[in-house]
């Protein structure tokens, strides 16, 4: 079984008028999130929506300092996006053995959460990662990953950056440092 982990794909980091938004080349990716989505339940593999939460008020946070308050406990920016938050966004709070909503308040998927837990039961050793932003919460996501031993496959048409600059960083970082499989529309990408 392989694990799809889908970083932060919501309101406030994709839609035009989101907090704090990725803009179009967020919009851009998202039917290819959908078709992977898709793909990896009917195939009976594990899908995460690993999703920011921040609470309205709390002035401990780290990322007060940086940037502008996104993705707000209760509030519509935590949404999935577009097609893919009509097709799942039912799945708030609930918890499928295919499908699995899973808040985090770091930039890392596993950081404060179960979500190492949820993998080893399933024994899945292959995480597949898409979502916003390339350069941090996917980012991080995959160095913990990479850190823990699993082998990270990046699909470099499914992710995204409000920096582009950093977005091209980090492609380089998974492949070269991280030792990540880089695909692009479903299939390896092959050295020029
Ligand atoms: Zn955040």
């Amino acid at each position: 079984m392989r694990a799809l982990l889908v970083i932060d794909y919501t309101y406030d980091f994709v839609a035009d008028d989101g907090r704090l938004t990725c803009g179009k080349p967020a919009q851009q990716i998202e039917q290819r999130i959908v078709s992977l989505t898709e793909e990896f339940i009917t195939n009976g593999d594990f899908v995460v929506m690993a999703v920011d939460v921040h609470d309205e008020g709390d002035h401990y946070h780290p990322e007060n300092k940086l940037f502008p308050p996104h993705n707000i406990r209760g509030t519509k920016g935590r949404k999935l996006f577009g097609d893919l938050g009509d097709r799942y966004n039912h799945y708030l709070k609930s918890e499928e053995n295919h499908l699995l909503w899973m808040d985090k308040t770091r930039y890392s998927a596993f950081t404060g959460t179960n979500l190492e837990q949820k993998l080893s039961e399933r024994s899945i050793r292959e995480v597949h990662l898409v979502g916003v932003c390339t350069d941090i919460c996917v980012l991080h996501t995959a160095v913990d990953a990479y850190n823990k031993g699993y082998h990270i496959v990046i699909h470099k048409d499914g992710v995204q950056s409000f920096n582009q600059k950093g977005h091209e960083w980090a492609l380089g970082h998974f492949k070269d440092v991280l030792g990540a499989t880089m695909m692009e529309t479903g299939r390896k990408m092959i050295e020029e």
